[in-house]
């Protein structure tokens, strides 16, 4: 064999070439600190950073994995809504952006193995914490920033129905940028809409406990998400109704430092209490079981690696 004319290619290139199964991001950046975390290890942080502690978003799936014992529980089918009724067209037809959001919801959810694609922003889920029988809905900011449309809007009168037919308190995570301006008016009728399925609720003698998460702001603030009979935020939240950029441009004043952050709104007396999400599960636990006098079963939530 000749040397320089005849060789032997390296094989090298096949230990190299990543495999199917491996995940796009095996290290997770912190926004808040730069940390770099390994994907396995913030799975079982439950997405808190162990540096600075940021709390970072998370979709229904994680959060009701994190929520009910042992991560069980029962997807609640949701009533179909008009889609775009309105005809609305920006840069772009409403239409298109629904569907490009609810391809990205499918995708995401066959990478994470999920068999409940979600259609908008609102997921609800039927389960145990600690024991006690509670109707769970999350919104989920990635899915349009988790905007209050139609559908998200059918989907908590639907959670406060399931609650109400179960005699079940309801948990309501929070996460919205606001309504949904693409379906105009019928976007903001959800902010009575939903106030009313929750008064049914509170008539009823049902617990309605709202746990604000990052960001909640807009219609969803100025309806549902405040009005729980105990009003739980996450370390650092953003909560407001309108930003605090549109609020310094219009009264033309700086606003003090960790003005509508969680914890500044628990020191004014917005809240009733800051809660690490290492800590949130177990303190649904307590709440549903003072509320409805029931007794809780200390069970441990399903391990979050395994989400
Ligand atoms: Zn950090």
């Amino acid at each position: 064999m000749n040397w320089i004319k005849d060789f032997v290619r390296p094989r090298f290139a096949g230990v190299f070439r990543k495999g199917d199964d491996t995940p796009d991001n095996l290290w997770e950046n912190c926004k808040k600190c730069g940390e770099i975390i390994f994907h396995r290890d913030l799975a079982h942080l439950q997405n808190v950073c162990p540096s600075c502690h940021y709390h970072m978003r998370i979709g229904a799936k994680m959060r009701f994995a994190q929520t009910f014992d042992d991560g069980k529980y029962e997807i609640i089918p949701l009533r179909d809504v008009a889609h775009d009724p309105l005809q609305f067209k920006d840069q772009k037809k409403y239409s298109e952006r629904l569907k490009e959001a609810r391809q990205k919801a499918a995708q995401k959810a066959i990478a994470d193995n999920n068999p409940d694609v979600p259609k908008d922003a609102v997921q609800v889920g039927k389960g145990a914490i600690c024991g006690i029988q509670s109707i769970v809905a999350v919104q989920d900011f990635a899915f349009m920033g988790g905007s209050l449309g139609m559908a998200a809007g059918e989907a908590v009168i639907t959670a406060a129905e399931t609650a109400h037919q179960a005699g079940a308190p309801l948990i309501m995570f929070t996460a919205a940028g606001g309504a949904r301006m693409q379906e105009g008016i019928l976007s903001l009728m959800q902010m009575p809409r939903t106030t009313v399925a929750i008064q049914r609720l509170r008539e009823a003698g049902l617990p309605y406990i709202v746990v604000l998460t990052d960001p909640t702001t807009g219609g969803v603030t100025a309806s549902y998400a405040m009005l729980g009979d105990v009003q739980i935020a996450e370390p650092g939240a953003l909560i407001g109704f309108a930003g605090p950029r549109v609020i310094e441009d219009t009264i033309k004043e700086t606003l003090p430092d960790g003005f509508q952050r969680a914890e500044y709104l628990l020191a004014h007396g917005m809240i009733d209490m800051v809660v690490h999400r290492h800590q949130l599960r177990d303190t649904l636990g307590r709440l549903v079981a003072l509320l409805t006098g029931q007794k809780s079963t200390k069970k441990s939530a399903k391990k979050s690696a395994a989400l």
